[in-house]
């Protein structure tokens, strides 16, 4: 799937780098396009990528500090800046816009949804949001933040895909060495699914294609995704169970949304040396993923790739019903609470969010 990312904020910025680097590293050429967008002058500075810096009027380049409400300001005031910064960015090539953005923030949480719904007046291709959500032990702000910016932004784009930020971090974790992993993370799971549509070797009816990514995020909502991998036999007799067991460790322990596994439709790309990959077992595997998740959409498909090690990655999406999702909302609502903020009691129950759907 050919795709333009556009970073909003600081971890926007830095994971729509390490994505457009994944992609390059790997000669896939899915990303055709990267732009990071902020309000703070020096976030953009340590990018490698095209920049744009708004609302300097407002903040004079000092970022907006956590207020997410100033971030959605400045970046409605600005959407025609950005938009001419994209303009010859979004070529008719492009199968999908991905707007990236940690939740928890100011720039980022407040912009990414406003930009999300300018760009789908403008453009006729699927405008996906990559939202990063605060873990447990981030502050009440971010939690407060992210339960605001993860409503607007379910609403806004065709798919939200979420990414916890304690779903990748490891146990003995720096904060800065935790985002490094978790950013590593994404652009290796979010780039190889990109890329996966993009297959050229080995084309045949079961290669997956742009169009089953899109179909499986065409209902919306809350999407995740995950990733496993194992050494793979040279014989594909050999390697029913393997697909299987990568199968069940990627949607058991390696989700993006840990521990919410009930969907709407689902993805299962199974990559590796196509000399290697049994159909008994991306089949067996296929129909494991709809007992599991309960969906009776479940897409299947292959990614060949020149490897020793066969890997599933999966998507799943209409994952906002879980219980995962509830415990977020719980948690934001707390944190407003706590900050005195919001006025509404609804504003953060998952009922409202399933209303939306
Ligand atoms: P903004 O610049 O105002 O949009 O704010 P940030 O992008 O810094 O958003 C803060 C949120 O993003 C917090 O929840 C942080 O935990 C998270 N965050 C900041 N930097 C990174 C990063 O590099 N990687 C990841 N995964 N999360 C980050």
């Amino acid at each position: 799937m050919k795709v333009v990312l556009i970073g909003v904020g600081q971890a926007g910025g830095k994971v729509t780098q390490s994505l457009a680097q994944f992609d390059y590293d790997m000669g896939f050429d899915a990303v055709r396009g990267a732009l990071a967008v902020n309000t703070a002058r020096a976030d953009l500075q340590n990018l490698d990528i095209d920049t744009a810096l708004i609302g300097q009027d407002r903040v004079k380049g000092h970022g907006v500090g956590g207020d997410n409400e100033l971030g959605a300001q400045i970046m409605q005031e600005n959407a025609t800046e950005v938009l001419d910064e994209l303009d010859g960015r979004i070529t008719t090539e492009a199968e999908a816009i991905v707007v990236v953005a940690g939740l928890g923030g100011g720039t980022g949480s407040g912009g990414a949804p406003m930009l999300a719904r300018e760009l789908k007046r403008i453009y006729e291709k699927p405008v996906y949001v990559l939202g990063i959500l605060p873990g447990r032990d981030e502050g009440g702000l971010y939690q407060a933040n992210a339960g605001r910016s993860l409503k607007t932004a379910a609403r806004e784009a065709d798919s939200l895909l979420l990414v916890d930020n304690d779903a990748w971090r490891g146990s003995g974790d720096s904060v800065a060495a935790g985002f490094e992993r978790v950013n590593d993370a994404i652009s290796q799971r979010v780039g190889l699914l990109f890329a996966s549509g993009e297959a050229v070797e080995g084309v045949g009816e079961s290669v997956v294609d742009s169009s089953e990514i899109i179909n499986t995020l065409r209902g919306g909502g809350i999407a995740s995704i995950g990733y496993a991998s194992a050494e793979a036999s040279e014989d594909a007799g050999e390697n029913v169970n393997t697909i299987t067991s990568v199968t069940r460790k990627a949607l058991l322990t390696s989700m993006s949304l840990p521990n919410a596994v009930k969907a709407d439709s689902a993805l299962l790309v199974v990559a590796g040396d196509p000399e290697r990959l049994s159909r008994k077992g991306v089949e067996r595997a296929r129909r494991w993923v709809e007992d599991q998740t309960g969906s009776m959409e479940v897409r299947g498909g292959d990614f060949p790739l020149g490897s020793d090690k066969i890997a599933s990655l999966i998507v799943l999406s209409g994952v906002e019903r879980s219980e995962r999702v509830d415990e977020f909302m719980k948690r934001a609502r707390e944190a407003a609470d706590s900050q005195g903020g919001t006025t509404d009691p609804d504003e953060f129950t998952n009922d409202k969010l399933d209303g939306l759907f």
